[in-house]
Formats: structure tokens, C-alpha cells, sequence
């Protein structure tokens, strides 16, 4: 017999549910994709052209402010991210099922303390025998924001915040995987503007995000910039739109370990940048290039650090459980990350190859020839595949082949600064960090800001609000020059 469940009380049944398999989800009420414990979600349409409209209302509306009055919207969004930190990362790890919750509430706290507001929109003056030239910082309209399933909440209110400052309108197409918890994000800030007399809905979402709602989005004469965040199908979507677009792509970042390394710091903040939310982070170590004459050295490390290590024959095991084989459009073989196993723990990940461990277990390990999947493919999962290397020429050369000309990210432990500087230019990754966890590279226990959009592909790099920003020129000739 059919039953008539809304999927609100579906919710309710499965957080019990989890509540008593795990005690994390006891502080989660029940959510769905316009409501979280029976508070509805504000600024969430049933059609994306209404969204667009909406949002084209929030722009005016923050087009209205003074940046003062933005900077206050901004204080308030940063204080209610980090009192709601801990239920947005309890609520990404009950709707994804991926990552860690409290490294989410982790990478909120970053969200709210390190992405840039309006200190960020500079504008600059020029000033001469003819007179003064101003350079200014103006908004687009209406962005259109496409965000992940590996940092849903994360991304949206870091999105908000930069395109807001920059003067900008924001209407969301989130992953449908993360979409209750990327909308409650969308209802904070909307919150937010309440508190300080904004507008009701100053940014939106839909109920259901599909690739036609991606599509109305693209078409929107109201949407004068793109920003997309995801993997390389979508990213390709967004610049083939014929619209302005930042595109946000994949990763895989290797790392390199030379003989100069602190190698018992460099096995630490490896496996503590790899196990970051379970590997989701597209900046997150994905595979290791090691002298071979420190690798048991480092691998021992590694060891005292909570790994598992797997042999060959198991890694070949473990590769067809997490990855799947499909054929693309012309009968090529490809490769697609299994679901199931992405930024999810290590010990579930080992138990579906009949490996049973404790919780001290955070990261899988395996030496690995440098053909083998652990290393080409991008698994966002605490796997780390390891390739001995003879010396820098072969380490620089097969860490650059593996990061796939992506440009995205690489990392490297040396002492050495020639070796650091050589690697570095050739890899020609927007981000590169040398001697820490990968979370270094955006501002996590390191100088310099956060983003959660890392615009490799177009060149923006750390996004933040200038860049959903355009230059604009005032030109005086011959006057208001005053010397
Ligand atoms: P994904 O690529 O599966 O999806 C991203 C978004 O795009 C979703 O909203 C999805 O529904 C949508 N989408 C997918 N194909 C589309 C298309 N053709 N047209 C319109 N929309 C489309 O992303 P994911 O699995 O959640 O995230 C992981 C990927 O994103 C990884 O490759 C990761 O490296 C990358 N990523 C990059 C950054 C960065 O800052 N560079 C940040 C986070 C994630």
C-alpha cells in the first residue's frame, strides 16, 4: 500500500534513524530542501525564472545600500555562520553523506572569519596635467552561482558574501545532492538581510536544480555573469554559455616529498591535509611523488598518523570498487568516481573490500606504480596512492603529468629552495603550498584569504568580491587635479 509521507517527515524517520547509529546527528531537526525544522526556507522558488526575478529585486535592493550598510549585512552573515556552523556541517553530512561534520563546521568558521567584504573593492585614481581618472569597482547585475555537493553551505554563503560586497545580485543553482543544505545556506542570508532591514529575499534557489533550470539560468537576460563551481562537465556548460563566466574546475594535486623534507612533519601534514572532510576539497593532496630514499621513512610516518596500507593487489581491488568503467560517445574507456565511496570515511571504504578497522583509521594507502588509478584519477576520497622517484627531474615530471595541466593545485616538502622554486614553475598551479596541509592554500592556518571558488580555468584564482566585480572609468579632463 502506498503511504503518504511528505519527504519532511522521510527526513525525521532518517535523522532518528542516524541518531541512533550515530550520536551526530541528535542536534539535526528535519529538513528538506525548503525547510529545517519547520522553519521554511525564504527566497526558494519552484521556478527558476521566478528565482532570477527575485534575485533581480535583491540586486536593486543592494544596489539601494551604501557600502557601510553592505558592510553591516556582512558582519551579521558572518556571525550567523558561525553560530550555525555546527548544524550546516551536521546537515552536509546527513544529506550527502560525504565528509566529516565537524571539519565542515571547520571550513564555515573559515567562511565567516577570512572571506574578503567590502575592504575588497578598491577603487584607484589617477591624477596628472590633465586632470583626474577614476577606476571603479561596479557589480555586474545578477549573478548566477552553480555550486557543488562537496562544499554546498560553504560555498554559497562564500559566494554570497564576495558578491554582495561587489555590489551584486545572486540566484543559486546548487547540486540536487546537497540542496536542502545549500538552501538553508541561501535562507541564512536572507535572514540575515532581515536583521539589518534588507530586503525579505536578497539572494534565491529552486526547490529542484536540474541541468534546465542550469540551462534558464544561462539564457536569463538578468544574469550578467556566471560563476560556476564543479567538475569539468559543468565548467565546460558555463564557458560554452556565450555569457561572461568565471569557471571554478577540477583538480588533483600532487605532492612532493624531497630528501631535504622534515619527513616526519611532511607524513603529519599530508595525511592531515588529505583526510581534510574526507579528501572533498579540491585542493586536497591526491597522490604523493617520494625520493625513494625517504619513502619507508615517510610512509612510516604516515603510519603513526592513522593509515591503512594496502598492498598492490589490494589497491587494484580497492580501484574497481571505487571507480566505475564507462564508455564514452566514441567507445573510449573512462573512468567515473562509485557515489558510494566518494568523501566518505576510510574505514567504510575498506569495509566494502571486507577490511574491517577502528576510527583511529582516517586514510588509505597504497605504493603505487604512477599508471595506477590512485594517481590519475581525481577520487575525492582518503586514498592516497604513493610513486617512488629517483630524484627532482623524475618527481617534477610525473607530479605535473598527474596534475593534468588542470593548473589548480600542488604541494611540496623540501628544504630545498631550488627544488621548491623548480617545481613550482613548472606546475603553474594557482595555488601551490609548500610545507603544511593543502587547507594552507586557502587561508586555513596560513596568511591570506579563503574562498571555496577557485577559479583556475578563467584566472580569477582566490576568488573574492572584486573578482564579480567590472572596472569602470570616470574621466575629468584638466581639473580636479589640485597641485
Ligand atoms: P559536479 O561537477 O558533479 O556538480 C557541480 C554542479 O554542476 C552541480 O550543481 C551539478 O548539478 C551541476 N552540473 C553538472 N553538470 C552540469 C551541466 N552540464 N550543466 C549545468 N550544470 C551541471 O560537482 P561535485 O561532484 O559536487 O564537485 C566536485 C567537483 O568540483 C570536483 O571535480 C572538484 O575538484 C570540483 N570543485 C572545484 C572547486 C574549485 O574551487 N575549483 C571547488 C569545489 C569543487
Amino acid at each position: 500500500m502506498a503511504n503518504n509521507w511528505t519527504e519532511a517527515q522521510i527526513n525525521e524517520i532518517v535523522a532518528s534513524v542516524l541518531k541512533q547509529i550515530n550520536g551526530s546527528a541528535s542536534a539535526l531537526a528535519p529538513w528538506d530542501a525548503t525547510s529545517y525544522g519547520g522553519r521554511k526556507f525564504i527566497g526558494i522558488f519552484a521556478d527558476m525564472n521566478d528565482a532570477i526575478a527575485a534575485a533581480n529585486e535583491g540586486y536593486k535592493a543592494v544596489r539601494a545600500m551604501s557600502v557601510a550598510e553592505r558592510e553591516k549585512l556582512i558582519t551579521v552573515i558572518r556571525e550567523m555562520t558561525r553560530e550555525e556552523a555546527e548544524v550546516m556541517g551536521l546537515l552536509g553530512v546527513a544529506e550527502t553523506k560525504m565528509g566529516r561534520a565537524d571539519h565542515k563546521k571547520a571550513k564555515h568558521c573559515l567562511v565567516a572569519d577570512k572571506t574578503p567584504g567590502t575592504e575588497d573593492i578598491e577603487p584607484s585614481v589617477c591624477t596628472g596635467d590633465h586632470g583626474l581618472t577614476l577606476t571603479e569597482m561596479a557589480p555586474f547585475g545578477v549573478v548566477g552561482s552553480i555550486t557543488p555537493s562537496t562544499n554546498p553551505s560553504e560555498t554559497v554563503i562564500c559566494n554570497s558574501i564576495g558578491m554582495i560586497a561587489a555590489g551584486n545580485g545572486v540566484v543559486f543553482n546548487p547540486h540536487p545532492n546537497a540542496i536542502a543544505t545549500s538552501n538553508y545556506a541561501v535562507d541564512l542570508i536572507n535572514r540575515a538581510s532581515a536583521k539589518v532591514g534588507g530586503p525579505k529575499v536578497l539572494v534565491a534557489s529552486v526547490v529542484k536544480p536540474t541541468l534546465e533550470t542550469a540551462q534558464i539560468m544561462y539564457k536569463s537576460p538578468l544574469i550578467r555573469l556566471l560563476v560556476c563551481t564543479g567538475g569539468p562537465g559543468v565548467v565546460k556548460a558555463v564557458l560554452s554559455s556565450g555569457k561572461k563566466a568565471i569557471g571554478a574546475g577540477a583538480g588533483n594535486p600532487p605532492v612532493i616529498v624531497d630528501d631535504t623534507a622534515d619527513i616526519a612533519k611532511a607524513a603529519k601534514d599530508i595525511i592531515d591535509g588529505c583526510t581534510f572532510d574526507n579528501n572533498l576539497p579540491c585542493i586536497a593532496e591526491k597522490e604523493v611523488f617520494v625520493f625513494d630514499n625517504v619513502a619507508d621513512e615517510l610512509i612510516a610516518g604516515m603510519m603513526r598518523n592513522g593509515c591503512y596500507k594496502l598492498t598492490l593487489a589490494q589497491a587494484n581491488e580497492l580501484a574497481k570498487i571505487v571507480l566505475n568503467e564507462v564508455k564514452n560517445d566514441k567507445g573510449q574507456v573512462k573512468h567515473v568516481v562509485n557515489r558510494e565511496c566518494v568523501g566518505r570515511d576510510a574505514k567504510v571504504i575498506l569495509a566494502k573490500m571486507g577490511i574491517t578497522v577502528g576510527d583511529d583509521i582516517r586514510c588509505i594507502i597504497a605504493e603505487v606504480p604512477f599508471e595506477h588509478l590512485f594517481v590519475q584519477e581525481e577520487l575525492m576520497m582518503p586514498i592516497l596512492g604513493i610513486v617512488r622517484v629517483k630524484n627532482i627531474d623524475e618527481a617534477i615530471d610525473l607530479a605535473c603529468k598527474a596534475e593534468h595541466g588542470n593548473r589548480h593545485t600542488a604541494h611540496m616538502h623540501s628544504k630545498n629552495i631550488d627544488n621548491l622554486s623548480r617545481f613550482a614553475k613548472a606546475v603553474e598551479t594557482t595555488i601551490f603550498v609548500k610545507n603544511a596541509p593543502s587547507y594552507a592554500g586557502i587561508g586555513y592556518g596560513s596568511e591570506g584569504h579563503t574562498t571555496f571558488t577557485i577559479a583556475g580555468p578563467t584566472g580569477e584564482g582566490i576568488t573574492s568580491a572584486r573578482s564579480f566585480t567590472r572596472r569602470r572609468r570616470c574621466v575629468m579632463v584638466d581639473k580636479f587635479h589640485i597641485i
